[in-house]
């Protein structure tokens, strides 16, 4: 297809492909075509990029805070600049409509400015010592980062994998998904662009696998930073543990959404239906269990059913598309087996449940409601369009569905009632929290969960503390 860029890997600031490396095929997941040959590295390219790597630590960590903030903001204006660009891309090969494309080329934008504010904040203390000796707790970044990235925010989880690492002083080598190479490629390029050195970000592609394996076993990379599944995560951080590299963990999420009888229903659904289709549901952060009080749950169930039926479903390359395909044919083949699942054990299917037409990967935003609680669904994370709406009757009841699962990520309550709002704010298992809203996010806020959902956080100061280590230094 044309206008889809070339693929290549970048390494030492070159552009690496061909040479009788193997590909992988980049699909279009709107019409299902093939729009481009990514090449995987070799064993070779990893120790190369590793070597690199470690030399760009030794001259980036060595930068000031107004190098570092000069290139953060050089590359937030390119990516203003290339903002369309950017986001036509990601819609063709990840899916999603190209509002929601060009509000993930803004995140970045607000991200990369913060940190570059962040940069000259990022000082230790002095401690209280005798008179004649010193004691200083020094923040250092901690090294080179191996970072890997999901295709479901094919240009925001990228630029939170390179942003922080850059900010810190730290090196990094960034393997996306395989799927959506272009923008992951992208947005490095802005960077490099705007003047940081080639040696200190790098993207590789290849067999997951076997690049992670290549790249935490070598002693050069002190911190692994990885967003995708709780099953992959769990691995990766064993793989981690060999060389004790530290770990920031973004995973999966099970989104409980209490609403309680007091709530105004239709501005609920005005949050709640958006949210829940935004990227087809392939979001951690997906609202995905409503948690009903009996009093509004027929009221909140109709009204969101009629909502979903409603949503223009179509190739996200058209302006008037609400919600785009799924990224991969894995999805809609996941979600047929959960539904299918959730029937059997006796829950009611009001729309949805099967895919749309027979190109690409494209399936109906679905709802279903009084799912019991042993159904695959209400304890895996579905990561498709489904809504899971069940009745209950007391706030305690409430909490201890929304806390039952060990995931840990984002949760979100409706209540008009000022102490029960205090209430939910501490007992919610999650790193994340919306009372009456589902935004939980933005630069300045830590992004990450609890339990199983990971550890550690991204954005916000949270986030370049992350790449950093303490050291003490008492001098007598
Ligand atoms: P998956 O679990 O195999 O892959 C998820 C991501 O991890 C992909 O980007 C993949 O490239 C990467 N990955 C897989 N194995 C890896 C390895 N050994 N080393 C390094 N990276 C590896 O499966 P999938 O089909 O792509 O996605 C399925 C599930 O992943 C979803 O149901 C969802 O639960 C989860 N997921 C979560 C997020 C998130 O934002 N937390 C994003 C994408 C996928």
């Amino acid at each position: 297809m044309s206008n889809y860029p070339k693929l290549h890997m970048i390494i030492d600031g070159e552009k690496v492909s061909g040479g009788g490396r193997n590909t992988f095929d980049v699909v279009n997941p709107a019409t299902g075509e093939t729009i481009g040959a990514l090449p995987m590295a070799e064993a070779a390219d990893l120790d190369r990029a590793l070597e690199v790597a470690e030399k760009g630590f030794r001259i980036w960590r060595k930068s000031t805070p107004q190098e570092r903030a000069s290139v953060l903001q050089g590359a937030a204006r390119l990516m203003m600049e290339r903002k369309e660009d950017l986001a036509r891309v990601a819609t063709m090969e990840q899916g999603k409509p190209l509002a929601e494309a060009r509000i993930e080329v803004m995140m970045n934008v607000g991200l990369f400015n913060f940190y570059a504010g962040e940069v000259s904040r990022l000082y230790g203390r002095e401690l209280v010592r005798p008179e004649g000796t010193r004691s200083t707790i020094r923040l250092e970044p901690v090294g080179p980062v191996a970072a890997f990235a999901p295709w479901n925010f094919p240009i925001g989880n990228p630029g939170r994998k390179l942003g922080a690492p850059v900010a810190a002083g730290c090196s990094v080598i960034m393997k996306s998904a395989e799927e959506t190479p272009a923008s992951a490629l992208g947005v490095l390029q802005c960077l490099l662009d705007a003047g940081l050195p080639k040696e200190v970000a790098q993207a590789v592609f290849g067999v997951p696998d076997d690049v992670s394996r290549h790249l935490l076993g070598s002693p050069i990379i002190r911190k692994l930073s990885f967003t995708g599944s709780t099953v992959v995560g769990k691995h990766l951080a064993r793989l981690a543990t060999e060389n004790m590299q530290r770990t920031t963990m973004e995973l999966g999420g099970h989104g409980p959404v209490l609403v309680f009888d007091d709530v105004d229903v239709e501005r609920v659904l005005n949050t709640a239906v958006p949210g829940k289709y935004r990227n087809a549901g392939q979001v951690c952060v997906s609202p995905t269990r409503f948690i009903v009080q009996e009093n509004v749950f027929e009221k909140f169930r109709d009204g969101f059913v009629e909502r979903a039926k409603a949503l223009k479903v179509g190739d996200g390359l058209a302006e008037d598309t609400q919600m785009g395909p799924m990224a991969n044919p894995r999805r809609p083949e996941a979600i047929d087996a959960m539904i299918a699942n959730a029937k059997e054990k006796g829950a009611t299917l009001h729309t949805g449940g099967e895919r749309i037409g027979n190109q690409g990967f494209f399936y109906a935003p679905s709802v279903l409601s009084e799912i019991p609680l042993d159904a695959d669904i209400m304890n895996e994370e579905p990561f498709g369009p489904v809504a899971l709406i069940n009745p209950f009757r007391s706030e305690d009841d409430m909490i201890a569905e929304a806390n039952r699962l060990p995931y840990g990520l984002a949760a979100y309550a409706w209540t008009e009632d000022y102490k029960r709002q205090q209430r939910l704010g501490a007992e919610l298992e999650a790193g994340m929290v919306g009372i009456n809203s589902h935004m939980i996010g933005g630069a300045d806020a830590p992004f990450g969960g609890v339990k199983w959902s990971g550890h550690g956080s991204e954005d916000g100061p949270e986030g370049v503390r992350a790449c950093m280590v303490t050291k003490a230094v008492h001098e007598g």
